[in-house]
């Protein structure tokens, strides 16, 4: 049998063969492996900090859920991120996506650029600009799809295709699409990013990171170099944790997404609202790359207010449903005034709000913003 990744899914980690017949995934706190002195250096786990057995099993789902090649689990998204940035060497140059997530460009202009990285924020909806952004030195291209937090689409296999013709890597920040919407891996993607803090875990109640790799390159061994020796490696708690909220993802990202859809029709003909961000509205810019490199739009949109900041700050006080807080993916669903969380250096409009849509009744989630804009 060749499971589906809903199958998979379900029985994420899950080993029921070892001595104890436990159906679901051993939990295995030790920070220390006895050595066998006959076998030296030792093939098995030594050390937690450079594998351990539950994140061994949580490295083994999150390959599979890409279809990669191997993969690395994190202490957050944003340590991920920083493993494949310092796989670089200074004086190398990336092209990053201009519509990054917040922390992921402090990060780069705090500390990679200082470091040595030459960068440029590039926009990456047109491909003209990637051609025009690559020198003799570009090694990297780093993006999502769909952005955070203003949606917009990258048409994958187009920048993809000219990385490959000029041998730069790409990297893609799979965060708000998932696994279950969309596969960079399978466009060709050298390696996948996520955020497993958010729809991975699912439940608001873990941080955590993950890489996949496409292939077992020396960029990855460089990576895997990086996360045993920096060591911002997720506790072993953590990662029974996240294999426990895979195991549902297939089925909460189908609720999350046909909560969405509704809430984005609902949201797209009110007369309060200038515009709905939502690939997978017919009105949006990327609608048709949207659907031909994601199974379904995701479940991420962002609103902007009619009567800019003051106003969506007061439909955020009048949501009851919905709870005023960062992050996403979770099962309750989340509004944010995000330019506020973003830091000076925002480009984002001052009237957007970023919604994560939840788990709960649609209508529920409709009739709270429907009375929170009259
Ligand atoms: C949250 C997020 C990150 C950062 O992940 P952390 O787990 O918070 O470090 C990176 N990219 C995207 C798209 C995110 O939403």
């Amino acid at each position: 049998m060749n499971p589906s990744l809903q199958t998979q899914c379900a029985h994420a980690g899950a080993t029921p063969n070892d001595d104890t017949n436990a159906v679901t995934n051993a939990l295995y706190f030790s920070s220390t492996y006895r050595y066998d002195p006959a076998n030296l250096p030792s093939p098995t786990d030594v050390y937690a900090r450079e594998s351990n057995p539950t994140r061994t099993a949580l490295e083994n789902v999150l390959t599979k859920l890409e279809q990669g090649a191997a993969a690395a689990a994190f202490s957050s998204g944003s340590a991920a991120a920083h493993a494949v940035f310092m796989s670089l060497r200074p004086g190398d140059h990336i092209i990053v996506n201009q519509d990054v997530y917040s922390g992921i460009r402090i990060m780069l202009k705090d500390f990679f650029i200082p470091w040595g990285l030459q960068i440029s924020f590039t926009d990456l909806t047109d491909t003209k600009n990637l051609e025009a952004a690559i020198t003799g030195q570009t090694k990297l291209v780093w993006t999502e799809s769909p952005t955070n937090p203003l949606l917009n689409i990258v048409d994958l296999k187009a920048v993809i295709a000219i990385c490959k013709t000029n041998h730069i890597y790409v990297a893609v920040d799979n965060t708000f699409a998932t696994p279950v919407l969309q596969n960079p891996i399978l466009l060709g993607a050298d390696i996948v990013m996520h955020s497993t803090t958010k729809y991975l875990g699912g439940h608001s109640d873990l941080t955590g990171g993950a890489l996949i790799t496409a292939a077992e390159d020396d960029r990855w061994k460089e990576i895997k170099h990086i996360q045993h020796i920096i060591g911002a490696v997720p506790a072993a708690f953590d990662c029974w944790l996240l294999m426990r909220g895979i195991r549902s993802l297939v089925p909460r990202m189908q609720l999350h997404v046909s909560n969405a859809k509704k809430v984005a029709a609902y949201l797209a003909g009110h007369s309060a609202i200038e515009q709905v961000l939502y690939p997978g509205l017919a009105s949006h810019r990327g609608y048709t790359i949207a659907a031909a490199q994601m199974k379904e739009p995701g479940a991420m949109m962002s609103i902007l207010v009619a009567g800019g900041k003051e106003k969506a700050l007061q439909v955020v006080a009048r949501l009851t449903c919905f709870v005023h807080a960062t992050s996403l993916g979770g099962t309750e669903s989340l509004i944010e005034h995000r330019k506020s969380s973003e830091g000076p250096d925002s480009a984002t409009p001052d009237n957007l709000l970023r919604l994560s849509i939840g788990l709960e009744d649609a209508d529920d989630l409709i009739a709270d913003l429907k009375q929170a804009l009259e």
